[in-house]
Formats: C-alpha cells, sequence, structure tokens
C-alpha cells in the first residue's frame, strides 16, 4: 500500500471504481477514459509499481494474469487486447502496474 498511489486508494475504496472483478490477489475495474467498448484495468492488490517489479513479485503477476482470464470470461470476450505499458514512453501514466484490457473493436498492429 502507497499513500501516494491513486490504485491503492481504489483497492481501499477511498477511491471509488466500477469494479468487474475482485479477486484474492487483484482487482479489475472499467477505465474512467475507456478506448474501446470494453476497456477494464487489472491490477494486483499490492503495489507494484510496473512489470520489471512485477516480475519479482510470482504471486502478483499470477493474480494479475487470473484476473484477466476471469475478466475475459465474466464478459465473454471472445477476443481481447492486452496492454502493459512500463515507462514514460510507453504511455505508462500511473505507477502501480495495471493490465489494460480492452475489447469490442478490430485493434491495429502495430500499435501506435
Ligand atoms: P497507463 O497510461 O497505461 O498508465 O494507464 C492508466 C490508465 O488509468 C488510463 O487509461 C486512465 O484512463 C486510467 N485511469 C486514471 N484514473 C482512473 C480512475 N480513477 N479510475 C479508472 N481508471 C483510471
Amino acid at each position: 500500500m502507497d499513500a501516494d498511489c491513486l490504485f491503492c486508494k481504489i483497492v481501499t475504496g477511498d477511491i471509488p471504481a466500477e469494479i468487474v472483478y475482485d479477486g484474492e490477489g487483484a482487482l479489475a475495474f472499467r477505465d474512467v477514459n475507456p478506448q474501446a467498448e470494453v476497456h477494464v484495468l487489472v491490477i494486483p492488490k499490492r503495489h507494484v509499481p510496473d512489470v520489471g517489479a512485477l516480475g519479482a513479485d510470482p504471486e502478483a503477476g499470477a493474480a494479475v494474469l487470473a484476473g484477466i482470464r476471469a475478466v475475459a470470461d465474466q464478459l465473454r470476450l471472445p477476443s481481447y487486447r492486452t496492454v502493459l505499458n512500463t515507462g514514460g514512453d510507453s504511455g505508462q501514466t500511473v505507477f502501480h502496474v495495471h493490465a489494460h484490457v480492452l475489447s469490442g473493436r478490430k485493434f491495429g498492429w502495430p500499435p501506435g
């Protein structure tokens, strides 16, 4: 728990969010600025800043992957794009690691 972290405050309930999945180690909620019909963020409940740190915390990493699968099952997503931005140039703006789960339209490759 990091007192200054936006997503930690969503985990504690201090900041409201539209929760989609609440698992033992991970939480999923709707992105406030959706980039597709479905845009959900899956985060570990523990404060882990980025993918590098997530690799050092296998339990949290597994919880995020299980959360992605749970969201896809629950929302019956036939296909989806997952994105984990790492560092400023990638577009990461919140330094509590999160997997974007996007669905409901066709996605281009390479990503912009
Ligand atoms: P990133 O740019 O990869 O760090 O993604 C951060 C995401 O968090 C963006 O897509 C934002 O729209 C989203 N976001 C920021 N604040 C909130 C919030 N309070 N609730 C839900 N999503 C948020």
